[in-house]
């Protein structure tokens, strides 16, 4: 028996993402054309590029890249790498990056790239021709000012300036703009690494606040420690949040007394989590149904179903990841007053300060840390009040609401260029 069949969900992304389209837009006075185009990408490029391997093979890889909507302004998003990539988890992630960028006012659309491959089992050199191989089939369709990418899941800095170095050079000119979340010698922003993990926790502050509490002392789970669950686990426990649960792509552990941080770390660099002791290691299912104040999705997709929804005892889930949460789980989870702080409002940290390193590129003119930080934190407080304002006015989640005001948004700007 199949997932699906057993849950009685359809957990296609893509088909989670026009759903929850069509249900904001059930509340909202647009075009019935604007709501039909905002439920298919504008664009989609699929190719497959070989690459010679170690042992001197030549493997052929499979990638994407999908535009979703320009109206606002270029399109932007990560490139992922890993193994369970399809075109349609590329398609949706795409449509959640114009929701994204829609909710903090960034004058993009949404955009999304992935490889169908597994980094963990690859050599540096392997990596680094997969990561040129890719941008070289998409260098037609990429550019500072029509689409521009970023990391994702298993995509690093390094990546970045591999392909910011190819895509220059098919130019001939150095081209730092066409891409975003490059290493800072080479026209990186400071602020990026942390700022998807950073927003993150501002959303979390924000909402603590209209709660009565404070961070001091309030429990977190973290499911997920890549770059934003393992930076989100290291800005809460500073804000003196205690961090009892963990987990990766292996395992998870839990201590309730709260886990020693610097330990964790320790072990996550030697990849190992579970080295932390057999006594605290729990199964990875059980630690989105702990008894804690906030849990953080913060891997990938359909982690939080029907299946588990009501199971969850969180009090605030911030989607660090892109499509955690499927429709039904979120109908569970508002109906038991589990406040969700969905990803396009949560995770868009990360793509504001790719905007603000943008921005850098363009003006060849860098700032400090402090600016980036100030600025983030101002845009993803304003973001996280507008929509709260209007999910307590329509007496709707925050999901709803963050879609509200982004497909408005773009609907004024489809409007204003008579596509409607
Ligand atoms: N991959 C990140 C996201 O899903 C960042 C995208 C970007 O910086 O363009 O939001």
């Amino acid at each position: 028996m199949t997932v699906t069949t057993l849950t009685a969900e359809n957990l296609n992304p893509f088909k989670i993402a026009q759903r929850q389209i069509e249900h904001a837009a059930s509340l909202l006075n647009l075009p019935k054309e604007a709501v039909e185009i905002l439920k298919h990408p504008k664009r989609v490029l699929s190719v497959t590029f070989p690459v010679k391997m170690d042992n001197g093979e030549v493997r052929v890889f499979e990638g994407y890249r999908s535009q979703h909507n320009d109206a606002v302004g270029p399109t932007k998003g990560g490139i992922r790498f890993h193994p369970d990539v399809t075109l349609d988890e590329v398609k949706a992630l795409s449509m959640w990056m114009s929701f994204k960028c829609g909710v903090v006012g960034l004058p993009y659309g949404g955009g999304k790239g992935g490889v169908i491959c597994d980094p963990r089992e690859m050599s540096k050199g392997e990596l680094e021709r997969v990561s040129r191989g890719f941008m070289e089939a998409i260098a037609d369709i990429v550019g500072p000012e029509k689409d521009i990418p970023a990391p994702d899941v298993y995509t690093t800095p390094q990546i970045m300036g591999w392909m910011m170095d190819t895509f220059s050079r098919l130019k001939g000119f150095n081209s730092p703009g066409v891409i975003t979340g490059k290493p800072l010698i080479i026209g990186g922003s400071k602020g990026r690494n942390e700022a998807t993990a950073r927003g993150c926790v501002f959303t979390i502050q924000e909402a603590l606040k209209d709660m009565g509490k404070t961070p001091e002392g309030a429990t977190v789970a973290i499911q997920g420690f890549g770059n934003a669950g393992r930076i989100a686990a290291k800005l809460l426990s500073e804000l003196g949040c205690r961090i009892v649960a963990v987990s990766d792509s292996r395992g998870a552990i839990y201590d309730p007394q709260g886990l020693d941080m610097n330990r964790v770390e320790e072990l996550k660099d030697q990849g190992d989590l579970s080295a932390y002791g057999a006594s605290s290691a729990i199964q990875p299912e059980k630690l989105l149904e702990l008894d804690v104040d906030i849990l953080v999705p913060a891997a990938l997709e359909n982690v939080i179903t029907s299946a588990s929804a009501a199971q969850i005892k969180a009090r605030i889930v911030a989607e660090a990841a892109n499509g955690p949460t499927t429709p039904e789980a979120d109908e569970i989870l508002f109906g038991n007053g589990v406040k969700v702080i969905p990803d396009i409002l949560a995770n868009a940290g990360g793509v504001t300060v790719s905007y603000f390193e943008w921005v850098q590129n363009l003006m060849n003119y860098y700032w400090s840390e402090e600016e980036v930080n100030l600025k983030l934190k101002t845009a993803m407080t304003e973001a996280y009040r507008a929509v709260q304002d209007l999910a307590t006015q329509y007496k709707t989640d925050l999901r709803t609401a963050a879609y509200m005001i982004s497909m408005e948004r773009i609907s004024k700007a489809m409007e204003a260029r008579g596509w409607v």
